[in-house]
């Protein structure tokens, strides 16, 4: 296998990498998603901005579920809408001359984390993503668990019984904006977490609101999981070390330490670890179908 071509697209950044079979990054690119009227228009100026091999695969991590056997993104609540109708493996390759591997966000991070990063050497990775969204990959002896679909939709997992106990309503980085604002606070999320790290005011309290929340959710994760890895990315997750500090006292709270001694750990690499993880995205589904 060489290199391909990585697609990471989010509520705010849609990027675009050209990656060696390596996972080392060769050239990059990125847009903002509000200002790509289409995703097709979008991944044609990423094509242009970052080519300069011959890539024949284009590997296109998207931020909802994935229906594997039909190629198609089913779910994607943090995404434009009429973006979802784009989010097939046919459209993605009426767009562009290649071969094209539709896959999860986080499953592909989660690779890039477990190969790479912070869960190298694990056996059971679990890697989330706290951002706009919440998602999660669990990578076990070098397999990327899947479902029906992709799997380990953590952020809509419930916490309590109303719609907006939603572990993304309650953790996320949407949900700092939203618990800020309705404590009349103007402060955007990542001055919030300034804040919060420098002194036990406001700022403190709503952050820890939201890491109260997401560590109860890694907690859950951990009893139904045993991992050995526990990798934390996304914008709020890796925005202070505060964010993780918080988190891991209330997991440890949830999550008898000496069952499993799991420190949480901050992605390594970072931003990157999606469009890197692209790199082994074929490896783990083609593994896979040689199981079925
Ligand atoms: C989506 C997940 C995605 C996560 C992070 C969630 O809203 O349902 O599929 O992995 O956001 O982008």
């Amino acid at each position: 296998m060489g290199e391909v071509l990585a697609v990471d697209l989010g509520g705010t950044n849609f990027r675009m990498a050209r990656v060696s079979n390596e996972g080392e990054i060769l050239k990059r690119a990125a847009l903002s998603t509000r200002e790509s009227r289409s995703v097709g228009e979008g991944l044609e100026q990423l094509v242009q901005l970052v080519e300069g091999a011959d890539v024949q695969t284009l590997v296109f991590g998207a931020p909802g579920v994935v229906d594997h056997a039909k190629g198609q993104v089913v779910y994607a609540p943090n995404l434009d809408q009429e973006f979802l109708a784009e989010l097939s493996v046919s459209a993605l390759e009426g767009v562009l001359n290649k071969k094209v591997i539709l896959v999860n966000d986080a499953d592909m991070a989660a690779l890039g984390e477990s190969e790479l990063g912070a869960g190298k050497g694990g056996s059971t990775v679990l890697y989330v993503t706290c951002s706009t969204g919440i998602g999660a990959g669990v990578i076990h002896e070098g397999q990327l668990l899947r479902g029906h679909y992709s799997t380990m939709e953590v952020g809509h997992t419930r916490l309590g019984l109303e719609a907006m106990d939603e572990g993304e309503s309650l953790a996320s980085g949407t949900a700092l904006a939203r618990m800020a604002k309705e404590a009349g606070l103007l402060t955007e999320n990542p001055d919030l977490v300034k804040l919060a790290a420098a002194n036990a005011g406001i700022e403190r309290e709503v952050l820890s609101r939201v890491t109260e929340a997401f560590g109860i959710l890694l907690s859950n994760l951990s009893w139904l999981l045993a991992p050995d890895k526990i990798v934390v990315g996304g914008g709020l997750g890796l925005s202070d070390p505060i964010v993780l500090e918080l988190t891991q006292q209330v997991f440890d709270r949830s999550v008898p330490k000496y069952l499993y001694g799991l420190r949480l750990a901050p992605a390594q690499l970072g931003d990157d670890a999606g469009l890197r993880g692209a790199a082994f995205v074929e490896h783990a589904l083609a593994r896979r179908s040689h199981l079925a």
